[in-house]
């Protein structure tokens, strides 16, 4: 047996322990991966707790997110001591995930490890990496630019944020980043924010539908109000790319921000984007926008053991950066 983090269902809460698991408890698929390292986000915090309507059955094994070396194949893009990333689709959501020493998943899922990145990095990227490599992606598909004026991040501290500010600033952006975490300005200016706002400051009581022109675009995951402050202090013709809701899903905007300013919104999805274009965007993860010298400060390394604590806090937005786990 190997060792894997199973969520079983107790009347109305769910149990999260360590189990011992055969290949043969494993759901279908042709492709059987040898599991190096998987990460948390904050989706896998919801796929542990009891309301948070992301498992459909049990038990389960979470983990949206793995990177691992192909053991066994039964398709022909496929062979044994491939090095890959499997993310998105059903994986750790409707499928057994990452937090599983071996996992058996849909060739159709696997991405091949692009040249640039370890198995260890492409875990510290994760999801959350991939999210904040598209939301640039677009918003550069949108005409930004770094000469266009500064750049926003909000959920700074989180595994979003901390990634776009990092690739940002890379790439020569002036980034500004908002937080709820004023112990962390120090960490965020490392991973080359220029400026540091407090949530409030970003969405302040009562701001204006249409407000100072501030920002060229912006890599939203916090949503909410966050996001119909953001729209109403963007310039004209700049961009806003929305990814999460940690800030929660209502969106109280208006139309001006688009008529009067030409703003467009950009809905990021990694899940379902597809295949070519994820190829794309991990290969610019890993070459152009790769902040490498500070994948070392944004990460931090658990054991499976450690997992279930680190689950917990994710959900209530306790964590910095991200958290990978290594087999
Ligand atoms: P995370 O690591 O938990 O970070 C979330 C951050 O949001 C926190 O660190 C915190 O940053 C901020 N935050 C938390 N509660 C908040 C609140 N009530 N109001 C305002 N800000 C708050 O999560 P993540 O992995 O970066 O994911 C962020 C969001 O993106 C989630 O909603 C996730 O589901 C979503 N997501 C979507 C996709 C997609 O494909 N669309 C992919 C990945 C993630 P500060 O303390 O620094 O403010």
């Amino acid at each position: 047996p190997f060792k894997a983090l199973v969520v079983d269902k107790v009347e109305e809460d769910t149990k999260t322990s360590i189990k011992g698991l055969t290949k043969e408890e494993l759901p279908a698929g042709d492709v059987l991966i040898k599991v190096h390292y998987s990460s948390v986000n904050y989706k896998d915090g919801l796929a542990t707790h009891p309301k948070g309507n992301i498992v459909k059955e049990y038990p389960h094994v979470p983990g949206i997110d793995l990177a691992g070396v192909v053991k066994e194949s039964d398709h022909p893009d496929w062979k044994e001591g491939d090095q890959v990333i499997v993310t998105s689709y059903e994986l750790g959501v409707s499928h057994f995930g990452g937090f599983s020493e071996y996992a058996r998943v849909k060739s159709e899922w696997i991405v091949p490890l692009p040249e640039g990145l370890s198995l260890k990095e492409a875990m510290i990227y994760g999801t959350a990496g991939f999210t904040a490599a598209l939301s640039i992606h677009q918003l550069e598909q949108a005409g930004l630019s770094p000469d266009k004026g500064p750049v926003l991040v909000t959920g700074a501290t989180g595994g979003v944020g901390s990634m776009a500010i990092a690739m940002l600033a890379k790439k020569g952006y002036e980034v500004a980043a908002s937080t709820g975490k004023e112990s962390e300005h120090g960490y965020l200016k490392e991973l080359g924010a220029t400026s540091i706002l407090s949530r409030d400051e970003v969405a302040p009581e009562g701001f204006k539908p249409i407000g100072k022109q501030k920002w060229a675009g912006a890599v939203d995951p916090v949503g909410g109000s966050t996001l119909a402050a953001i729209l109403s202090n963007t310039m004209y013709g700049g961009a806003v790319a929305v990814s999460g809701l940690t800030g929660g899903p209502k969106v109280p905007t208006t139309v001006f921000p688009f008529i009067l300013r030409g703003v467009n919104l950009l809905g990021i999805d990694s899940v379902y984007c597809p295949m070519e274009k994820r190829k794309e965007i991990w290969k610019k993860a890993a070459q152009d926008y790769k902040p490498t010298e500070h994948l070392e400060a944004i990460h931090n390394e658990v054991t499976i053991e450690e997992l279930p604590e680190v689950l917990s806090s994710i959900l209530s937005g306790n964590v910095r950066g991200r958290t990978i786990v290594k087999y």
